[in-house]
């Protein structure tokens, strides 16, 4: 549940996210990143990264775009 407390402690902030190639508006939230508006929010976005991960679409959340960058190179 560490992971979900992640997310439930960015609540207000903008985190940013890989791109996984899948439409425009994934690309404009790997650009843009987006901002956690609450708990159920946060809940939802981390259910949406687990389903990606088993799913095998290596999708991950982070605090910079810079990070969400560095990920991106490393899983493709
Ligand atoms: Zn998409």
């Amino acid at each position: 549940m560490e992971r979900l407390q992640w997310f439930i402690d960015k609540i207000g902030q903008r985190i940013y996210r890989n791109d996984v190639g899948c439409c425009k508006r994934c690309q404009e939230i790997a650009q843009e990143g987006l901002i956690v508006n609450d708990e159920m929010h946060a809940n939802y976005l981390f259910d949406m990264e687990i389903a990606y991960q088993q799913d095998g679409a290596k999708l991950m959340y982070f605090e910079t775009k810079e990070q969400a960058l560095n990920y991106e190179n490393w899983v493709k």
